[in-house]
């Protein structure tokens, strides 16, 4: 609890206090014994309206605030008109009087927003705290000494110093030292990552035993930390279909149900159909159940800690809608290399034309490939042992889904595969290896191919299995790859279609015709790594990004993002996007449902304030408890 929450509570046990005294006294006969009849029923008037004023003169503050705003119908404006209007039954001296009820609905308003104020900052501040990624320095080595500064003024190149226990705070590629790193806040992973020259690493993971130099690869604010901060802090614009729903179904109900009551207040008794005290109390009482707080925030509290909850997992979802849409996902299409495989290739053989070595072949294709950031041209440059000198290279040009060509010293050099040698018009020699080719062309004289294969990721078989498991009907992949490839990889793994062959505009195109096959109410989701699929990604209706792996444009582009580029991870999103839904739901009909029954009951005169003020804070203080297990995952 805040200061400001702190105060409140005291304000409320102090009223809960008077109020309970007075009621004791006043029950006890003390006041009709002291001030006799009818001047018993005006100190009560007056005692309860202490209580009342202590708990809730901000509440009339408010709605007084918001009636000159022109904001009538809101919840304090509900909750005032209710409890003035039950003190003023003091005018109708027939009736048993009702300042208790009217002060007591006041409190225990208070005690359920309260409540409120409470959850929601606790489901903040455990996403701030599960979010608690952000470093607050970088030590930076100044004329040998190590500094303290702030990350994000250090410049892309320069060597950060991490210690055990501290985090990294730029992305970038260690260069001294090795460690074991703690990904846990970013990836859920819970299995150190060993790290050492040369590694990779990315920022917000901890630094748990070794000593760490750190080139940076990046700016701070490009760098992971900075990029998932942003994602997280923008979620809450991106509002669910059902949220939007119940805003808007606030903002017509509230109105309906005041004038409802009024009806009820006025109607009958003009009608002669009973007293007017009666009905004026019916009225009053329909006033405080009709209060919608327990959906106006318990729907939105879900969402929010379905969100924190998958971002536990690592999986960042950039608004409460992508939940939404992920709970109907029915089809999930896959690219295949660096999503579904690892994305390293190993080189499986090297096939020279006669009279060609064969280093001669990976050299022209290592140094074709040299600027490129393909899974194909890292793992090319990787198996080739020289040196690439890139001064020698000039007129790079990539082409997606076909290959590269570049100008490699006086010598033109393509690299690619079979529609990149027909493009070109160079002739070239298939392979019966299966295996994605690499052909490589000299000056248009083909000099021989390479044979590489890339591994299939560990859970990707596992991640098929639980989406059918999950209820997802269609898993396909899609691929530039070759079709033996394909459909190899789409053997062992149990894809349902898988679809070879294809430039990045045809992937776009298939995506297209399998979203016009959708069943009704059915969702399409595309997983790829944004190396030349962020168009897919934005068609689909949920793109999801590998985030570790995966470039910047896909990271953009992606509805959710996978931080630990897991596959088996989508049917964990999947089942914490489903997870949250249901609770929205429950909550949507709990809370109606139990509204709906005290307001007939109010109608009918058989409900009282009493029960009108507990169904209605119960109502809200179950649904947000409810609400809260939205971020409780399992992984
Ligand atoms: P995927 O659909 O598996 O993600 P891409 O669409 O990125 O694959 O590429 C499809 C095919 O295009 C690759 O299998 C390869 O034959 C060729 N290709 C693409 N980029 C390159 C490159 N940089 N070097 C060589 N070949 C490439
Ligand atoms: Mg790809």
């Amino acid at each position: 609890m805040n200061k400001k929450q702190r105060r409140w509570r005291n304000r409320i046990v102090v009223a809960i206090a008077i109020f309970a005294v007075i009621m004791v006294v006043d029950e006890a006969g003390l006041l009709a014994s002291a001030f006799g009849s009818p001047g018993d029923v005006y100190a009560a008037f007056a005692l309860y309206l202490v209580p009342y004023l202590v708990a809730g003169h901000d509440v009339l503050v408010k709605a007084a605030r918001n009636i000159a705003h022109g904001e009538a119908f809101d919840e304090c404006f509900l909750m005032t008109v209710a409890t003035i209007g039950a003190f003023a039954m003091v005018l109708f001296p027939d009736t048993d009087p009702h300042m208790a009820e009217g002060a007591a609905v006041m409190i225990f308003y208070q005690v359920g927003e309260l409540f409120q104020s409470y959850a929601v900052g606790q489901s903040r501040k455990s996403i701030a705290e599960m979010m608690d990624i952000a470093p607050e320095y970088a030590n930076v080595e100044q004329g040998g000494e190590l500094v303290q500064v702030d990350p994000a003024e250090v410049a892309v190149g320069s060597v950060v110093v991490v210690k055990p226990g501290e985090r990294v705070p730029i992305d970038g590629v260690v260069t001294e030292g090795s460690s074991q790193l703690d990904t846990a806040a970013l990836t859920g992973e819970s299995v150190p990552r060993h790290v050492e020259s040369g590694s990779e690493v990315v920022s917000g993971c901890v630094n748990m035993t070794g000593l760490l130099h750190v080139r940076t690869t990046k700016p701070y604010g490009e760098s992971t930390v900075a990029r998932i901060l942003e994602l997280v802090e923008n979620a809450s614009e991106k509002k669910a279909r059902t949220e939007n729903f119940i805003t808007r179904f606030a903002r017509v109900y509230t109105p309906i149900v005041v004038f409802a009551a009024l009806a009820l207040a006025v109607l009958p008794p003009l009608l002669g159909m009973g007293a007017w005290s009666d009905w004026i109390l019916r009225g009053l009482t329909f006033l405080v159940v009709s209060c919608p707080c327990a959906l106006v925030i318990s729907v939105p509290l879900s969402f929010f800690g379905g969100i924190g909850g998958a971002s536990r997992l690592g999986i960042l979802v950039k608004g409460s809608n992508y939940l939404e849409l992920l709970a109907k996902v029915d089809t999930v299409v896959f690219d295949k290399t660096g999503t579904l495989t690892s994305g390293t290739f190993n080189v499986v053989a090297i096939h020279p034309e006669a009279g060609v070595e064969a280093d001669y072949v990976l050299s022209c294709a290592a140094h074709a490939e040299a600027f490129s950031d393909h899974p194909i041209a890292v793992s090319v440059r990787e198996a080739y042992s020289g040196r690439i000198d890139r001064e020698r290279i000039r007129d790079v040009r990539e082409e997606s889904g076909h290959g590269v060509s570049a100008q490699v010293d006086e010598h033109v050099v393509l690299v690619g595969n079979d529609k990149l040698m027909a493009e070109h018009g160079a002739s070239w020699h298939d392979c019966d290896l299966t295996g994605t080719v690499l052909h490589v062309t000299v000056d248009g004289a083909y000099v021989g191919h390479i044979v590489i294969a890339d591994v299939v990721k560990d859970d990707a078989e596992d991640a098929i299995r639980e989406l059918h498991e999950a209820g997802v009907r269609r898993c396909v992949m899609l691929t530039g790859d070759r079709a033996d490839v394909a459909a190899a990889v789409g053997e062992r793994l149990g894809l349902d279609e898988v679809r070879a062959q294809l430039l990045p505009q045809d992937k776009v195109a298939e995506v297209e015709q399998l979203l016009a096959g959708e069943r009704e109410g059915g969702r399409l989701a595309f997983v790829g790594d944004g190396i030349n699929d962020a168009p897919v990604l934005t068609r689909a209706d949920v793109g999801i990004a590998m985030g570790a792996m995966g470039s910047d444009a896909a990271i953009e582009a992606a509805d959710v993002v996978l931080m630990d580029d897991r596959p088996s991870k989508i049917a964990s999103a999947m089942r914490v996007a489903r997870k949250t839904m249901r609770i929205v739901w429950q909550n949507i009909v709990f809370a109606i449902g139990v509204k709906v029954l005290i307001l007939v009951l109010a109608a009918l005169g058989l409900a009282n304030m009493w029960l009108a003020v507990f169904g209605d804070v119960g109502v809200a203080v179950i649904a947000i408890l409810n609400a809260m297990r939205a971020m409780r995952v399992e992984s």
